[in-house]
Parts: C-alpha cells; structure tokens; sequence
C-alpha cells in the first residue's frame, strides 16, 4: 500500500489581510497498490488541497504531509526528491489551461523527459512520446501538432500521456473529467482505467461527482472542512453510507436509488472554513446534531466496517 497522511497543515491563503487556514486537518489514507482511492466533498473541502500537496506544488504553510513513509516537502526540496517527483504525477482537471499552447505536442510529453533526465533529444526520444501517445489512443503522427488542434477529450490524453512519461507509480487525479463533455468523460476515464490495469497504476482520484466516483473507485474517502468524514469500500459507501454527511451526498444524486430513505437535496452552506464550527464540524448542517456535537469533535474510527467520524454512529443513534 501507499500510507499518506498529514495530521494537520496549514496554508496562508492570499487575503486581506493575510490569514492563516487550517487546510488540512486528520487526513491519512492507505491506497492498495493498482487502486483507486477517490476524495469526494464539496469545493472548499481541502481535497485538491491534497492533491496539490501531494505533488509539491504547495507547500503548507506548518505541518506537512507524509508519502510512503518519508516527508514528501522536505524530500521535494533535496536531490533525491526527483525520485519522489517522478514517482508521483497530476493529471489536472482543465486541459486547456494545463498544456501549453506554444509548444507542439512532441515538446509537451518530452519535457518530462528531458527534465528528468530520462532521454534527451533525438530519436529515441520522438520513439518514447510516439508510444506514449499511441497508449492513450492518439498517433505519432500528432506529434508536430499543437493543443489547440484537438479536442477537449484529445488534450487531456495528451495530459495523461505526459504524466505517464517518468513511468510513475501514482497518479493524483484532480478532477480530471469535469471540464469535458459528458460524453467524452466515459473515453477518458475508460483508458483510464485501461492504463492502471496495464501498469499497475495507483491513483487518487479527487472529485465532486458521485457518479464518475462510483465508475472508478476501489475506495472512497469523504471530506468535510479539511477532515475526512468517512473512508469505506466503494459498494460500503454507496450501499451503506454511514456519515450524515456521505448520506446527504447520496440523496442529493436523482439517479441513484436509495430504498428506505426519500431523497433531499444537500441542505445549508459549507461553512467558512477560517472560522469553522466547533465540535464536530458538520453540526450546523446535520439533522442528527446533539449538544455533544456543539462540544466535542468525533474522531475517524472504526465502526460497522468502516472509517467514520461521528458520534450518532458510535452512539448507534443512526
Ligand atoms: Fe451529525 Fe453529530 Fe455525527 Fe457530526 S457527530 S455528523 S453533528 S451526528
Ligand atoms: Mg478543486
């Protein structure tokens, strides 16, 4: 398995005047090896505050964040922490924003090369990316071509053909279908998949959508206000949810059937996360809040097979 965990960190978010934000605080999860562990929550709930973490482009502001045992930030910043940095890549969600719209598609997918070292230039190289293009669905022949000549659905291939270029073993995920059609989002996601069964790829898989969600993961891992609420097995988590928060989630989806419960969309606002609840911070929103909700904040724990922080689960209340 990959452990990643960052107890707690904090970022300083560009305001006036500068405030400190308790971004991320009791996330830690295990991804098997060839999984998929999706983070789901609402915008604003710290997931692709992971993800960036993940991968250096932030850097917390106090705390950090542990990868396969070792200190990912303190690791970015040595010599060796381009082994890290192969080793993990992102596939961002907005292909038009991700690639750069002067370079060909040759000097895209190579860069990773060269930057790292792997292959300079030549033919080996044009070889290399020529393969890279062919294992998701696109030519050598597209090689001298620029972004703008393709479609949405074509440029995140091509996203994903660079990400794949240090042949890494992890691959954050930051809603990487959301900005395409959706008719496209099945082709992307279905190679994908293709791609994580041919090279035993791990991915974290960060989004809002249920229903991509629910086509892609092994595991789910819900997150509320910089904490995860909820960890299960996928079929546990869509069949079963436990957390009153995964629950309103659920409802709020029309195509999927939940017998016993009638469904209502997700109620109230997230809450501003610089000044957040106290106790559990879901309790402005929860129906099933009581006074020690107000006080106390539930911990992540094991309960009726899976992770959940709630104490009207542990209470058996629901
Ligand atoms: Fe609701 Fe209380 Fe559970 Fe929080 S701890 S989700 S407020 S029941
Ligand atoms: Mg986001």
């Amino acid at each position: 398995t990959f452990d990643v965990s960052a107890p707690w960190l904090n970022r300083m978010i560009e305001r006036k005047p500068r405030q400190l934000l308790n971004a991320v605080d009791g996330v830690s999860f295990e991804i098997e090896r060839g999984k998929t562990l999706a983070l789901v929550g609402e915008s604003g709930c710290g997931k692709s505050t992971v993800a960036r973490l993940m991968v250096g482009l932030y850097g917390p502001t106090r705390g950090g964040m542990q990868f396969d045992n070792q200190d990912a930030h303190a690791a970015f910043k040595t010599p060796e922490g381009r082994t890290l940095r192969r080793r993990i890549q992102m596939i961002f969600q907005d292909p038009y924003a991700s690639l750069n719209p002067r370079w060909i598609v040759e000097d895209i997918i190579g860069e990773p090369l060269r930057e790292h070292g792997i292959l300079s230039e030549g033919p080996a190289l044009k070889q290399r990316v020529g393969e890279l293009l062919q294992s998701v669905g696109l030519s050598p022949l597209d090689m001298p071509k620029y972004p703008h000549q393709f479609s949405g659905g074509q440029r995140q291939r091509i996203s994903i053909a660079r990400a794949l270029a240090t042949q890494p073993e992890f691959l954050v995920c930051d809603e990487p279908t959301s900005a395409l059609d959706v008719s496209v989002q099945a082709q992307v996601l279905n190679i994908m998949k293709d791609l994580q069964r041919e090279q035993g790829l791990t991915y974290l898989f960060i989004s809002h959508n249920l229903a991509v969600v629910r086509h892609v993961a092994d595991q789910v891992g819900v997150m509320y206000l910089g904490r995860l609420v909820e960890v299960a097995d996928k079929n546990m988590l869509f069949d079963n949810p436990q957390h009153p928060y995964t629950r309103m989630l659920l409802d709020a989806i029309p195509q999927m059937k939940h017998t016993g419960r009638s469904r209502t969309p997700v109620q109230g606002e997230v809450p501003n996360p610089l000044n957040p609840p106290t106790g559990c911070t879901f309790h402005p929103r929860c129906p099933h809040a009581n006074a020690r909700c107000k006080a106390e904040r539930p911990p992540l724990q094991m309960l009726r097979g899976v992770k959940v922080a709630c104490h009207a689960v542990e209470e058996g209340r629901i």
